[in-house]
């Protein structure tokens, strides 16, 4: 009795330590994350300005070309102008030759405008740009830093594991369908009992119980909360 008693605090210890290790296994990587999140972040705003900035310039360039193709057709226009022999003719060509001066005008002032938005989005990219560099090195600095300290842990709570599923399966049956079933409601499943009191819930034990597991060292549950008693030997 004595001894399943001490083989059911010996599995509370286990179940501790690899509750502890699960911990820093969530709580390591949780500085990765975060700046993964914000090299996300930054990512996205790069990636939008650039694109911004992409199409100021590409429509830039689009008037730029176009103006090429409209000064060559004025310019053939008003080559045609000197042969015209019609004045209805010649009114309308040069009515053609004004509309495509106006629409030139147009493209130079869309130019401005564009080069402008470029220049506005180029000093905002630059500082997105080597923020995010500068995030991304972190980011892999951090990863390698923390995934030999996880490998380490993985280890030992793989090992860990072993050892509490053979001092399980090392208690009476009975005990260990409780500790089982009490372990899917309530972490720890077995509560030490210290002079009379459960150390989980700290409610005290009926003193004739624990008399009885004092006398005995029979494993019974706390009649409060459920969770297996052991006594420290
Ligand atoms: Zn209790």
């Amino acid at each position: 009795m004595k001894d399943h008693m001490q083989r059911l605090a010996q599995t509370v210890g286990l179940a501790q330590e690899i509750q502890n290790i699960k911990d820093d296994l969530e709580e390591l990587p949780a500085k990765v994350r975060q700046l993964e999140s914000e090299f996300e972040a930054v990512e996205a705003q790069y990636q939008q300005k650039k694109s911004a900035l992409e199409k100021a310039e590409s429509e830039a360039k689009r008037h730029k070309s176009d103006i090429e193709g409209d000064a060559t057709t004025l310019k053939v226009k008003e080559e045609r102008l000197h042969t015209i022999k019609t004045t209805k003719e010649y009114q309308a060509v040069l009515k053609e030759i004004a509309t495509g001066k106006t629409s030139v005008k147009d493209r130079e002032a869309a130019i401005v405008k564009y080069l402008g938005e470029a220049e506005g989005l180029k000093s905002e990219v630059a500082p997105l740009e080597s923020r995010r560099q500068e995030l991304n090195s972190s980011l892999q600095d951090e990863r390698s830093q923390i995934k030999d300290r996880l490998d380490e842990l993985s280890q030992k709570l793989g090992l860990l594991e072993i050892q509490l599923n053979e001092q399980l399966s090392s208690l009476p049956e009975d005990i260990r369908h409780k500790y089982l079933r009490i372990q899917g409601k309530r972490q720890p499943p077995a509560a030490k009992l210290s002079e009379g009191t459960c150390q989980e819930c700290f409610m005290s034990v009926p003193p004739q119980l624990y008399i009885e597991i004092r006398k005995t060292f029979e494993i019974h549950s706390c009649p409060n909360c459920h969770r297996l008693l052991f006594l420290d030997l």
